[in-house]
């Protein structure tokens, strides 16, 4: 979908958010200012709608990528791998499909599922790139992929589930936590391309512990999305 090659991509994402006005209705919005546009001022959320009649290319030229200068994807709380104890953001829009591929049927994020629909071929071709039940389809700062999500117990995120005598034997949230850090930095190394954090258990089911790893579209061949697949499953937190 994205028109930009890697390179300038990543430059361009270097450019800082901002409240921009919407050169149609200025109306604010957050959004990464466009070279092709006047300072402060892009196209926004409110009217990126109104843009079908245009061709992709003719858009991108006038107003930036959808993702990256305007319909940002909302930011989730993650851990910095780099910098413990710390925290770090994502942009990335969750909840388009479950685990088995299918559009969700929950008003989030309608925008896209709307390209998805409008565009088989694109949700196709990311439904094949999905593992066993570890993977939904997203799109991470402007980029549709793959996130594999993996959960793991703690003592505290059972409470609801299970028995006191069972959770007193599972590791304390904090200590899984680091556990799952470690193992990414040491693995992240061998999958090029992939980004990987441990998000803030508020953002999972009955916050648990959990790793994700976005793969981008078309980034791996089947035998390293298995190594991948294989390596996050063995992980025990
Ligand atoms: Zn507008």
């Amino acid at each position: 979908m994205t028109t930009i090659c890697e390179t300038v991509y990543h430059s361009v994402l270097s450019i800082p958010v901002r409240t921009l006005k919407c050169t149609r209705c200025a109306e604010r919005f957050q959004g990464r200012q466009f070279y092709n546009q006047d300072t402060g001022w892009g196209l926004g959320d409110c009217c990126a709608g109104w843009m079908k009649s245009s061709t992709l290319e003719d858009v991108e030229a006038t107003y930036g990528v959808d993702g990256v200068h305007y319909n940002l994807d909302p930011l989730a709380r993650v851990y910095d791998l780099d910098t413990p104890g710390a925290f770090s953001t994502w942009r990335i829009t969750q909840n388009v499909t479950d685990r088995w591929g299918e559009i969700n049927e929950n008003p989030d994020a309608q925008h896209l599922k709307g390209q998805l629909r409008s565009d088989p071929e694109l949700l196709e071709r990311l439904q094949c790139q999905m593992f066993e039940e570890d993977t939904f389809i997203v799109r991470k700062d402007g980029v549709w992929g793959v996130l594999f999500e993996l959960e793991f117990c703690s003592r505290e995120s059972e409470v609801n589930l299970d028995s006191p005598e069972e959770n007193a034997k599972r590791p304390p949230r904090d200590l899984v936590i680091a556990n799952l850090i470690a193992d990414l930095l040491e693995m992240q190394g061998q999958f090029p391309g992939v980004h990987f954090t441990v998000p803030d258990p508020a953002n999972i089911y009955e916050e648990r512990p959990a790793v994700w790893a976005f793969v981008p579209d078309g980034l791996l061949e089947d035998p390293q999305r298995e190594a991948l697949a294989r390596m996050l499953q063995s992980m025990s937190g």
